[in-house]
């Protein structure tokens, strides 16, 4: 009789073997955390002798599940910000709370949480990407569990980098510390090729080859980003990644949603793995990956919870349920995606994607004892017809059997749980140190949600922050041309001169002190009047800004200037505003210098609301209360050259003349 640690007998066994090999009375055989032997109770237990045997009567035995794509900190922004579209949720929400919150206390903190919600549901190994991976990896080294471990690589500043190049220097750190740890493999992860570039992925892709560690990246996620990709780069996200190298090094490819035939060839020609996440697809309806065909072309395909932020929890069980209806609600055919099937991307294909397929993710002699046990005896499980269908107990688990039947959970042969409680995590100091961070959380959105110019801010990463000071005057006029009469003059110059069409759009929010937000599309306008060039911007007006000097000139101030890279749907759902109103206009805009003192001249056609005739606008940037008296004064000059009466000064906004349409009102539209 050979010596052993360990001895799980009398379970229904289920391998996940090539042949799947399922054992009714089966009974597994563990030494120095390693599966010795796997096979009928009887013929294990003669051969056998074991320091502790446990009889798993009523259970299945099977390989611990493997979730191949996460991003464990976030378990403490679950539930922070939900029922958005992903560019609301990450970039108004998640990223600006990243930069305010993610240190490496966060980082072992949320790992940890979600390392004790990942053992509990039959977890054992995982592959996760994130910040501060360093620190993730000594959390998850002490829990016990198994994974594969990615520092997150980013063209914007990061939370622990101030540019990829920090990132990338990290990560080199990172797996020199970490790659000789039993159980926890570094890897790269280049997040998106929307958040890198080219350069980034050829330069994660070396280190990978270079170490030879998994690449983790996100891959057209949503048909949106394959369209942005063919229009920026002239091909898909995924024919641009197998062209500039990134599938070289073996590949975790997160999403997948927006593939063709041809992709799906690439993936598998390069070895690509997919993971598939069910339920961060359908949250944020991003659509329904193609499980079927690529598993039908080759590709190996794992399964992911994604984050528990967007998901929001990390329950394989859930997942494996919801790949499989959705693959046959998807095809209309209710035999795709067997409940088998959706079991080995759950076990066997998620460690091979992980390029631990010689570790983990089945029960055979020789890998390491990786298991759990689930208790079949509870009443959603009954009854069983195991004896008359050999397909009945993945039917089972894929469809009746919850993350809570999990009973032990064991790594490396290690105890990480036995009759569901957890033997290497504190779980009750986990909530309370997890609700602390989400009360300051808390408090820091919902001051930042009464405060625009703050929500602005977190948003804008090119924003120019400086106050710009302003005196201006607006003037009716009949002849638009009367301003050559100005440019006529001696002491003006024309610096430059521009043609715009404008469309802007307000908003107004239910408290009028908390200032204006204005998002402007500005396309010039061609000799030919042909559109040359389309910018957006967004400025926010501070509303106590405003005051008369000499009677009807108007020294405005606080405006704060921000690019605006996202549609103007993003930012509507982002502010939330109350109300909006919308100004289109021709510009036509000279920088001119008048006595050598920089001066805009405008001349403005406004057709909505629709105002008669045109304007005359005058502006200059001004420093000081003095500075803005004595330009006050020269505008006042050049009125008197065109002779225009001062008295016709229209101290308004065009948004803020009475409506034509609305008598009394302003031209404005509820959202
Ligand atoms: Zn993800």
């Amino acid at each position: 009789m050979k010596p052993v640690d360990l001895i799980l007998t009398h379970g229904n066994v289920l391998t996940m073997n090539e042949k799947l090999d399922v054992i009714a009375d089966g009974a597994v055989a563990i030494a120095s955390g390693c599966i010795q032997e796997v096979g009928l109770t009887q013929y294990v237990v003669s051969r056998y002798a074991a320091t502790e045997t446990i009889s798993c009567q009523g259970k299945y035995i099977l390989p611990g599940l493997v979730n191949a794509h996460t991003h464990i900190p976030m378990s403490l922004l679950r539930g922070l910000a939900d029922d958005l579209k992903l560019d609301v949720w990450l970039i108004g929400y998640i990223m600006p709370i990243e930069r305010e919150f993610v240190d490496p206390a966060f980082c072992q903190l949320g790992a940890t949480l979600a390392c004790a919600e990942m053992i509990r549901g039959g977890i054992t190994c995982f592959g996760d990407m994130y910040y501060f991976e360093s620190d993730v990896a000594e959390a998850v080294a002490q829990t016990g569990m198994r994974a594969v471990l990615a520092e997150t690589i980013l063209k914007f500043p990061a939370p622990d980098a101030e540019s990829y190049v920090h990132s990338l220097a990290y990560t080199r750190d990172f797996i020199l510390r970490w790659r000789s740890h039993p159980r926890i493999t570094p890897a790269i992860a280049p997040h998106a090729p929307y958040s890198t570039t080219d350069e980034i992925m050829a330069l994660c892709r070396d280190l990978a080859l270079e170490f030879e560690v998994p690449i983790f990246t996100h891959l057209a996620e949503t048909p949106a980003e394959v369209e942005e990709s063919q229009r920026n780069f002239g091909h898909s996200v995924i024919r641009r990644v197998a062209e500039n190298g990134l599938l070289d090094a073996p590949t975790v490819a997160a999403h997948c949603v927006a593939i063709d035939e041809g992709e799906m060839l690439l993936m598998k020609q390069k070895g690509a793995s997919v993971a598939h996440n069910p339920s961060a697809n359908t949250k944020i309806s991003s659509g329904i990956a193609p499980i079927a065909s690529l598993l039908e072309m080759g590709v190996n395909v794992a399964l992911g919870t994604d984050g528990p932020a967007s998901n929001n929890d990390l329950d394989m069980f859930e997942e494996m349920r919801l790949a499989t209806f959705l693959a046959k609600t998807s095809t209309g055919d209710p035999t795709q995606l067997p409940a088998w099937q959706v079991l080995q991307m759950a076990t066997s294909n998620g460690a091979k994607a992980l390029g631990l397929g010689d570790i983990c993710g089945s029960l055979e002699i020789g890998k390491r004892a990786d298991l759990i046990v689930i208790d079949s005896r509870q009443l959603h499980n009954f009854p069983h017809y195991t004896q008359s269908n050999p397909l009945a107990v993945y039917s089972q688990l894929v469809y009746a059997v919850k993350s809570s039947d999990v009973l032990h959970s064991l790594v490396d042969g290690q105890w990480l749980m036995r009759d569901r409680e957890l033997l290497t995590i504190d779980e009750g100091q986990l909530y309370q140190e997890s609700q602390e961070y989400a009360d300051r959380i808390g408090e820091f959105l919902s001051n930042r949600e009464t405060d625009v110019l703050r929500k602005l801010v977190a948003i804008s990463m090119g924003m120019e922050r400086g106050e710009t000071y302003e005196v201006q005057i607006k003037v009716p006029i009949a002849d638009p041309w009367i301003v050559e009469e100005l440019f006529d003059q001696e002491d003006v110059h024309i610096l430059r001169s521009v043609h715009y069409r404008q469309y802007d759009v307000y908003f107004h929010f239910e408290d009028a002190n908390a200032g204006m937000v204005r998002y402007r599309e500005d396309d010039r306008i061609g000799a030919n009047d042909e559109v040359t060039s389309v910018r957006s911007r967004l400025t926010y007006t501070n509303p106590m800004s405003e005051r008369s000097i000499l009677g009807s000139v108007i020294l405005s101030h606080s405006r704060f200037y921000s690019l605006a890279d996202r549609p103007l749907r993003f930012y509507r759902e982002y502010f939330h505003d109350a109300q909006e109103t919308e100004l289109i206009k021709e510009r036509r805009r000279w920088h001119i210098q008048f006595r050598e003192v920089p001066f805009f001249v405008h001349v403005d056609r406004v057709s909505q609301p629709q105002l008669d005739g045109h304007f005359l606008e005058i502006k200059s940037r001004t420093w000081s209360a003095e500075d803005a008296d004595a330009k006050a004064h020269m505008i006042l000059e050049m009125l008197g050259v065109l002779e225009i009466d001062p008295a016709n000064i229209i101290p308004l906004d065009y948004i803020d003349f009475p409506d034509v349409d609305q008598p009394g009102g302003l031209s404005s539209s509820s959202t």
